[in-house]
């Protein structure tokens, strides 16, 4: 692949974010330095960061694509109200064997995903639906 100034940007905004970024999201951050740099970009650059697997799509209930720099394993817990991906490390759940017995299916590994709340989203009283306020971006 063509290492370009772009791409260097892009991967280098995603190893530092911890919060699996959407593209939009990182066009935001990258943007501030790269001004010329455009969404197309950003999701050119993050297919081939992922063809290279240095970067790969976390796969969630959100309707935007989120991505992950880190390819250490680990599993994420995922707050089902403001969408926030957080890294979490669990030797129980690394313990966990791939499924054997599947039809048309050859599984390589388990990676878990915790459905909950956040601290902040937890806190906020889910009983009086505030409209317009959000706890978390
Ligand atoms: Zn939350
Ligand atoms: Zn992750």
């Amino acid at each position: 692949m063509n290492v370009t100034p772009q791409r260097v940007a892009v991967y280098r905004a995603l190893l530092q974010a911890e919060d699996h970024p959407s593209p939009e999201e990182l066009y935001r951050r990258v943007r501030r330095r790269m001004p010329s740099l455009s969404l197309a970009t950003i999701y050119k650059a993050l297919d081939a960061l992922t063809r290279l697997g240095v970067a790969r799509e976390v796969s969630v209930i959100s309707e935007r694509k989120r991505y992950d720099a880190n390819l250490d394993r680990h599993h994420h817990l995922v707050c089902t109200r403001c969408k926030k991906i957080v890294d979490f490390y669990d030797d129980g759940l690394d313990a966990i064997a791939p499924p054997r017995r599947l039809s048309a299916f050859v599984a390589h590994s388990v990676s878990v995903q915790v459905m909950g709340l956040c601290g902040r989203c937890a806190q906020d009283t889910p009983r009086s639906r505030q409209k317009g306020r959000r706890a978390c971006n």
